[in-house]
């Protein structure tokens, strides 16, 4: 062992979450031991600290009354963007679906930003992202040097998803060749970076607002460095509607694998209006999705995940809005898909847990490194206090994952573990300052209502149109 090399160990943990989506995965009264970024054992409390309680320089951290579990991987989010939560309720009538809520609430507050304001808002981001027990997760949005900077000021382990959109013209790039370009930059300097805590993919933002060479370059840059391609897909009525209209009969699933943009390499997020058959191509195909429903919810319809699991689809869940959390997300996919009017309904907590854990991890094509506890895995960790928990009451190992995802809306992580290193102790930030960074997300955001309202009044346009969504000129013919 390398002189120096930190070692945990966190011991008496009253239940231990190894295995995600196995009640024999759970160890009462177990503990974990951790060299450096990695898990080297994983056993009951006195097997494990009879063998290293004694190391040298040993961090032993008490976990009597806790839960200690894998960490949450978010599949999906925004994390820089809390600021566009304020425009919906400046809007003078509400909106109608995905292509309208670009139009008035994401372009407009994207176009605002800038490289500092971006660093600023993702920190922001991450405490919540964090302090929810999320170790893995994804960020879609623009000025991808920020978010990787915020993203290693916070030791958090992220896949950056550049967002590239060829219809309106936002501060980050001025065309498609630029983005093309700065995403390929963002894979050539960050990808794979951090032994591993930084990964890269290619993201058109949508199919609507990309025109088709564009999905096409994704790809090609995608392949050509071995990383993602992902992209929006089939989220509201308004934007499937112009798809029916603009894409050959086949629809839209169909268009995408003529186009041979499905396959392992692809992730999608929402696919909350696709149908059976389509959901049998992505399985087919080895295609991966990530399930939002809070978000979908906004927009009246959920994902028929019930068929996704029942033919194989890789599933992985996500907030997809800044200010939610894993926690609920499990609730909202409980309750969802027992209320859904369909033929197959209703979703195992077990499963529910998994698709929060490893299903994020395999989407993520990270599954030999996180996802559950187990040695030679990353010691990426969170622990769930259970003194004085009246939501989480009582716990046994039986009831543990309906208890979780009926009753653990909300939760914060009391410690959390990244990688090998505390992120949060003892429900403290251990070296971000939260407040400082809370501070400053304030007073962006009262910056950016102050400019959004300076402009409204003298009628200039927040962000410019480069093409008409759909771009219906550069599709092949119906
Ligand atoms: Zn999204």
């Amino acid at each position: 062992m390398a002189p120096g090399i930190n070692k945990i160990l966190i011991r008496n943990c009253q239940y231990l979450i190894t295995q995600p989506g196995s009640i024999d995965g759970i160890i009462e009264d177990g503990a974990i031991y951790i060299e450096g970024s990695k898990i080297v054992a994983v056993g009951k409390s006195p097997n494990i600290e009879a063998q290293y309680a004694q190391a040298a320089g040993i961090d032993i951290l008490d976990a009597h009354e806790k839960v200690v579990m894998p960490g949450l991987v978010d599949a999906h989010n925004h994390v820089g963007e809390v600021h566009t939560l304020l425009v919906e309720g400046w809007l003078d009538s509400p909106i109608e679906g995905i292509v309208d809520a670009m139009d008035r609430i994401y372009w407009p507050a994207y176009n605002w930003l800038t490289e500092q304001s971006t660093y600023d808002l993702t920190l922001f981001g991450l405490v919540n992202v964090l302090k929810h027990g999320a170790t893995t997760h994804t960020d879609a949005m623009i000025f991808p040097d920020a978010i990787y900077q915020a993203s290693v000021d916070a030791k958090a382990r992220t896949v950056i998803y550049p967002q590239m959109i060829t219809s309106v013209h936002l501060p980050d790039a001025r065309d498609g060749q630029e983005y093309l370009t700065h995403t390929e930059a963002a894979i050539r300097n960050y990808h794979n970076t951090g032994d591993g805590m930084i990964h890269v993919g290619v993201h058109p933002n949508a199919l609507f607002n990309n025109a088709e060479n564009m999905l096409l370059s994704s790809m090609e840059l995608a392949r050509k460095y071995g990383v993602q391609f992902v992209t929006h897909i089939a989220e509201a009525p308004d934007e499937m509607d112009r798809h029916n209209e603009v894409f050959y009969k086949g629809g839209v699933i169909q268009y995408l694998r003529d186009l041979h943009l499905l396959g392992t390499q692809t992730v999608l997020f929402h696919g909350t209006l696709l149908k059976k058959h389509e959901i049998d191509i992505l399985a087919e195909t080895g295609t991966a999705l990530v399930h939002c429903p809070p978000t979908n919810a906004w927009f009246g319809y959920c994902a028929y995940l019930p068929y996704m699991l029942k033919v194989g689809l890789q599933v992985g869940l996500g907030t997809d809005c800044v200010t939610h959390n894993l926690f609920n997300v499990m609730l909202s996919v409980l309750q969802h898909h027992n209320i859904m009017p369909r033929e197959l309904r209703g979703v195992d907590p077990v499963k529910i847990f998994e698709l929060a854990t490893l299903g994020g991890a395999r989407v993520l094509g990270m599954q030999d490194m996180i996802g559950s506890l187990e040695p030679g895995k990353r010691a990426d960790i969170i622990t769930l206090n259970l003194a004085n928990n009246t939501s989480l009451f009582p716990l046994s190992p039986q009831v543990f994952y309906s208890m979780l995802t009926l009753n653990g809306a909300g939760s914060e992580a009391c410690d959390v573990l990244i990688d090998g290193v505390f992120v949060r102790r003892n429900s403290e930030f251990t070296f971000l300052d939260e407040s400082a960074i809370l501070a400053r997300a304030h007073q962006w955001c009262d910056k950016f209502a102050f400019d959004y309202h300076k402009m409204t009044q003298a009628h200039q346009p927040m962000f410019q149109r480069v093409h008409e969504e759909f771009q219906l000129g550069t599709r092949r013919p119906i």
